[in-house]
């Protein structure tokens, strides 16, 4: 029997519009490799029938890779039960093709962040799939500096302790979760910056707050260790003022240590 899931809606309603432009590239990254295939098929089939099926069968796998990636990932946005392993796959197969996607992305007139959120959804529903158990001392939040609020001439980019907590910005909740649960937190101005953070802690995970555009480049670079990626709010656009949901930074606190 169906049932009705008002929270599985909303968010499948939310994130219809980047599946179909997702579902758009994935299309067109098709008609390409094909064009291609007919390309170079056609030129070496006079001169190799071996090169020809060769080039033939990875086509079809190809193929085969993306709609299995579309089929699995529009379950994943329609808040879907998958097997563990199937989204393993998946993670793995969108990682690949993601690149080629981006790349195409401004000739369809498409959105690159509308693609980068398929990608954060698809790895945080992975991570999401998992079972970890550790110490909130073996985990760190990155945050970007523009949660500051941009009146505040406190230096909280060399120690977020400097916050005074005045409540003007989402510092001030986020130092109390870094109370609550002895986690670190690190306000990261780059991604060199984050990456020389993460090499210096050793984290066992890390919550990453950030635009579509920084959690993607920041989950392709850390491959070893889970990050479950929370999107900033930018109400005044980008890098200015930015918010977050804390809700969704200590649920997945919650879920690393539970
Ligand atoms: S909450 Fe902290 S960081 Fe934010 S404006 Fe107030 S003092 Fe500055």
């Amino acid at each position: 029997m169906y049932i009705y899931n008002h929270k599985r809606n909303k968010f499948w309603v939310k994130n219809m519009k980047q599946m179909k432009k997702f579902f758009q590239a994935s299309i067109v990254l098709i008609m390409i490799i094909a064009l291609l295939t007919v390309v170079i098929g056609v030129s070496i089939l006079k001169f190799n029938k071996i090169f020809f099926g060769l080039l033939l069968s990875i086509f079809i796998v190809f193929i085969l890779t993306i709609v299995f990636m579309l089929l699995i990932t529009s379950y994943i946005i329609k808040d879907r039960k998958i097997n563990k392993n199937l989204l393993k796959i998946d993670f793995s197969m969108i990682r690949f093709i993601f690149p080629m996607l981006l790349s195409i992305a401004p000739i369809l007139r498409i959105e690159k962040n509308d693609l980068r959120r398929i990608f954060i959804i698809v790895n945080n529903k992975y991570v999401y799939s998992n079972t970890y158990r550790m110490d909130s001392k073996d985990i760190i939040i990155l945050i970007p500096h523009c949660i500051q609020n941009n009146t505040c001439g406190l230096k909280i980019t060399t120690d977020i302790n400097n916050c005074k907590k005045c409540g003007k910005c989402k510092i001030k909740d986020l130092l109390v979760l870094k109370e609550k649960y002895n986690i670190k937190i690190f306000v990261a101005t780059g991604g060199t910056l984050a990456r020389k953070i993460i090499l210096d802690c050793r984290p066992k995970a890390v919550i990453a707050v950030a635009c579509e555009r920084d959690l993607m480049s920041g989950v392709q670079d850390v491959r070893k260790i889970p990050v479950l990626a929370v999107f900033n709010k930018r109400p005044f656009g980008p890098c200015f003022n930015t918010t977050l949901d804390i809700n969704e930074v200590e649920d997945a606190i919650k879920f690393f240590t539970k």
